[in-house]
């Protein structure tokens, strides 16, 4: 069977990586556009301190951050060992020791069936700046040892390297549905026809200009998001831990002396990819107030990426309803880096006819799509 897989983000090459092992034929069509989610994406992989109550979200995150292991050896089988992976840990920083306790109690109790959280420890500030020397005095913290940092772009990259080394083709352009009435045939990219038994579509935040020849109007919205890199000399910060800091920006360092700040949260923006000034202003002012060991770092680069939100704040996979040969997953939202690799995985289950570990209809497509006839 052939199958065309549009978009190459996260999701689209884990699927077709995952898809190509099995022998399937498989094509990747992807537009680069500016924006992408996954090159934009900061890389934490920590999704059990949430206080977010949804259980269908929370099953997907904690399956996804589960799954890196598997995957990770899986890449490196294929010769691929520049993922961009590291366990690092992450520090959940407060100063409110109560607020601390119950951040800990949050961790142990998601232990009991997540047992890759690892190591769960209550650090002093001391022993927090220690691990993370850029730092605000006053911040003490809950270490877990088993969250990760990862490469959004590099990881992409090895997904797509490995789909090609078990036969997957890659063309760049942009591609359009051919369909049949209500069949989905191929697609047309640069001017050329492919046709496949599947389509599957990840085009993230783009989906939706890609289903509307069908009729439909996939409800799938761009959050805007900046996100600011800076680089602090010969410090090594290969090993510092990821920061989760009482607001709702992020910090995290990579190898390099590459430290990373952000992100913004910005809806109604669509497809705007300019770096702003109140942008950064809020990105520097919430950064600095809590490592003001990072004011004398260079700026490198700010990145503009958009996150794809479904209804619900809730990722969808399945069939396009109404459609055959016709396969959607997207709504990846602010969790693309930790759930793409392991609903890739699973959407490639879907498109062979294999039993799923996920639960679909808690991601029903229906949910996402209006009918425009
Ligand atoms: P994308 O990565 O956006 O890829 C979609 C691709 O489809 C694009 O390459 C596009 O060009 C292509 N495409 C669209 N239409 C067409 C077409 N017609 N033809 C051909 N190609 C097409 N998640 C985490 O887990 N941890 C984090 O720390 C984290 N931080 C983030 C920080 C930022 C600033 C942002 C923006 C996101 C962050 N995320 C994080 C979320 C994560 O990055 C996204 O959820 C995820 O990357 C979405 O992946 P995707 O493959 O669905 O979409």
């Amino acid at each position: 069977k052939t199958y065309i897989v549009i978009g190459a983000g996260i999701l689209g090459a884990s699927t077709a990586y995952h898809l190509t092992k099995t022998g399937a034929k498989v094509m990747i069509i992807d537009r680069q556009d500016r924006g992408q989610a996954t090159v934009a994406a900061a890389g934490i992989v920590c999704p059990w301190l949430t206080q977010r109550r949804n259980q269908a979200w929370y099953k997907l995150a904690k399956g996804g951050a589960k799954y890196y292991s598997s995957l990770i050896s899986q890449l490196e089988e294929d010769g691929e060992t520049e993922t961009g992976y590291k366990k690092v840990g992450a520090i959940s920083i407060h100063t409110d020791e109560i607020k601390l306790e119950k951040m800990e109690e949050r961790a142990f109790k998601r232990l009991e069936d997540a047992s890759e959280i690892g190591e769960i420890t209550r650090l002093s500030n001391e022993e927090s700046r220690e691990k993370f020397p850029p730092l605000a005095e006053e911040y003490s913290s809950v270490h877990i040892s088993g969250a990760a940092r990862v490469n959004g772009r590099a990881l992409c990259q090895s997904l797509i390297r490995g789909a090609e080394k078990h036969g997957a083709t890659l063309i760049y352009g942009n591609a359009a549905l051919i369909f049949n009435e209500n069949k989905v045939t191929g697609i047309k990219v640069n001017g050329e026809a492919y046709l496949a038994d599947q389509v599957i579509v990840t085009a993230g935040a783009w989906a939706n200009e890609l289903l509307l020849p069908l009729g439909i109007n996939f409800l799938v919205s761009p959050q805007k998001a900046q996100i600011v890199h800076l680089h602090m000399g010969e410090t090594d910060t290969s090993e510092w831990p990821v920061i989760m800091p009482p607001n709702n920006q992020y910090i995290l360092a990579f190898a390099g002396g590459r430290v990373v700040i952000g992100a913004t949260h910005e809806d109604d923006k669509g497809f705007d990819t300019r770096v702003t000034a109140g942008g950064l202003n809020e990105i520097y002012s919430k950064a600095i107030a809590v490592a003001p060991g990072l004011s004398d770092s260079e700026v490198l680069e700010t990145r503009v990426g958009f996150r794809p939100f479904t209804p619900g704040f809730l990722p969808v996979i399945g069939a396009v309803p109404g459609y055959e040969s016709l396969l959607i997953a997207n709504g990846l939202g602010a969790s693309g880096l930790t759930v793409g690799p392991y609903l890739g995985a699973e959407l490639a289950k879907l498109a062979l006819g294999k039993p799923l570990e996920i639960d679909i209809s808690l991601y029903d497509v229906a949910g996402a799509i209006e009918s425009l006839k």
